[in-house]
């Protein structure tokens, strides 16, 4: 998966696991910045460990 703001792959900053959805639902959470994205290996929400940016249901500006 690739991170969808700075196109690096997408990587848990917290477990340094790259990240792969578990399913349709969760792919799709990744290009809806309102749906927030946890890690399914640590449960933690998701940090880009390139651009820092939190997949966590927040719109960025
Ligand atoms: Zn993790
Ligand atoms: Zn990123």
């Amino acid at each position: 998966m690739l991170c969808v703001y700075c196109d690096q792959p997408l990587e848990c900053d917290a477990c340094g696991d790259p990240y792969n959805p578990p399913g349709l639902a969760e792919y799709e959470a990744l290009s809806r910045p309102e749906v927030p994205v946890v890690c399914p290996g640590c449960g933690a929400v998701v940090v880009c460990h390139w651009c820092k940016t939190p997949y966590d249901g927040e719109e960025q500006d």
